[in-house]
């Protein structure tokens, strides 16, 4: 899994930076798949469910599961990705978003309070601890500055699978649910909206957007539990 993990955050590295205005997520799609092939690793999500792309984009108000498209991004566009790897049967999982140059003040924040949820939704994953302890110190943070939870979509138990169980909510009350042992890996994944908490699916029958239109933020890692503290697995 740490290989799986490192593949997933070299290729979002390399996405992360042609992140630019003019870029469209059509490209950033097509350099992901390459770069997964470079690697012997397989795209996770493409085929999965009928899911047609190696990524998944998401720009402002698009929540999760957005197509990539041939339309260009534009300065102050916020973008998501999110992308997953199965290599030697092992599955990672990781999501950024990402600024599209220069952005207002409060989509720049939306970013770093969704990027900090995770952090201390991470924070928490311990052995000893209670899977729900992470999903309260994610709410709690996102809710305290002032930005809504998407509660439709979850983070996951991942292995040898892309989605194992446990089922892992944003929101929550602490102190409830398995007991998190060493050897637990989990993809932790704060959705987090600028406006209110709910979202619908488009057409397509993937695409998930804030219902009131207002940008949505994701960030999402692959960690292990272990015996000497928490191991994020998706970061170089
Ligand atoms: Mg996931």
């Amino acid at each position: 899994m740490r290989q799986a993990g490192r593949v997933v955050a070299e290729v979002l590295e390399l996405l992360r930076e042609k992140i630019v205005p003019g870029v469209t997520t059509l490209e950033l799609d097509r350099l992901a798949e390459k770069e997964c092939a470079k690697r012997k690793a397989r795209p996770a999500f493409k085929g999965y469910g009928g899911f047609p792309f190696t990524i998944c984009a998401s720009p402002n108000e698009k929540v999760v599961h957005g197509f990539p498209d041939a339309t260009p991004l534009r300065e102050g566009d916020i973008l998501s990705v999110d992308f997953g790897v199965v290599l030697e049967d092992f599955f990672g999982d990781a999501a950024i978003t990402v600024p599209v140059g220069r952005v207002d003040e409060g989509r720049r924040r939306l970013i770093d309070v969704a990027s900090e949820a995770l952090r201390q939704g991470i924070a928490r994953a311990v052995a000893g601890g209670r899977l729900s302890d992470v999903s309260h110190a994610v709410q709690a943070h996102v809710e305290a500055q002032g930005f809504s939870i998407v509660r439709e979509f979850v983070g996951h138990g991942i292995g040898r699978q892309l989605h194992e169980s446990p089922q892992l909510p944003n929101f929550g009350p602490p102190g409830q649910g398995p007991r998190l042992k060493a050897g637990m890996t989990l993809a932790i994944e704060p959705m987090i909206n600028a406006g209110g908490p709910a979202v619908a699916i488009l057409q397509d029958g993937w695409t998930a957007v804030t219902v009131d239109g207002l940008p949505s933020a994701h960030f999402e890692h692959t960690v292990a539990i272990t015996d000497q503290g928490v191991e994020i697995l998706t970061m170089l």
